[in-house]
């Protein structure tokens, strides 16, 4: 399975730009952060159109999906011009099934991973990226850089990480992947806080998924919380120690 994952402008093109943010910078960190976790499934060769602070046309961004025969071409942008929210993009001319069905499953991921951002829908548009790759292509624009509340989100690299994560999870969803070596995965909803690049993260969801340690009646997992006298007994029992 080849990904391309395309970091939206670069070099000379700053793409938009607003509240001491640069698009070229986000889909870069963005971009990376997917390419990272999609590392840990069996089976997925990353692709990058560029790999560093560079100019690359659309063009080349499709050529370059284009030669490697992609299964599916990603491209991560920040949007601008007077608004809040997330939208994704497919061409809006001829598209496959699978395209259709790429958009609906990673679009509806990234709202989930995302929490308490504006849905602007799933959209169709004549870019140049989604229409000269031959295979499933998608272009996510992830908040607005010239909105301060947005641009706020888009400043915590925990909020770039739930962002990807979402990316992820859609690919995941969209295409069966597996994780290496039969990790277990636990779908993020499981527990409302992020764990995703926790130091303890496998250990996090071993327990969630063993039942040894259970989120909080509010849905939250609490990675960071200390555990009381009466936790940790009950954690025991659970353990089988207590006879
Ligand atoms: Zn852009």
């Amino acid at each position: 399975m080849k990904f391309v994952i395309d970091w939206g402008h670069g070099g000379s093109d700053p793409g938009a730009v607003g509240n001491g943010l640069r698009e070229k910078d986000l889909t870069m960190k963005i971009g990376k952060m997917i390419g990272d976790m999609l590392g840990e499934y069996e089976g997925v060769q990353v692709i990058y159109t560029r790999t560093s602070d560079c100019y690359l046309s659309l063009e080349e961004r499709a050529e370059i999906a284009n030669k490697a025969c992609a299964d599916f071409f990603l491209s991560v942008h920040i949007n601008a011009g007077g608004g809040t929210g997330f939208e994704s993009y497919i061409y809006n001319g001829n598209v496959s099934a699978k395209t259709i069905a790429c958009q609906n499953v990673i679009h509806g991921e990234i709202m989930r991973a995302i929490g308490n951002v504006k849905d602007r829908g799933k959209k169709r548009a004549n870019y140049a990226v989604l229409r000269l790759t031959n295979m499933p292509a998608i272009l996510t624009e992830n908040l607005f850089i010239d909105n301060a509340n947005d641009a706020a989100k888009l400043k915590s690299d925990q909020f770039l990480q739930q962002i990807a994560y979402g990316h992820v999870i859609g690919l995941e969803k969209a295409f069966g992947l597996k994780k290496k070596g039969g990790q277990i995965t636990v779908q993020k909803d499981t527990v409302k806080d992020d764990i995703t690049g926790h130091w303890a993260e496998e250990s996090i969801r071993k327990a969630i998924k063993t039942g040894i340690i259970k989120g909080h009646s509010d849905g939250r997992f609490g990675p960071d919380e200390p555990v009381t006298r009466a936790q940790l007994a009950v954690i025991l029992d659970r353990l089988g120690l207590l006879k």
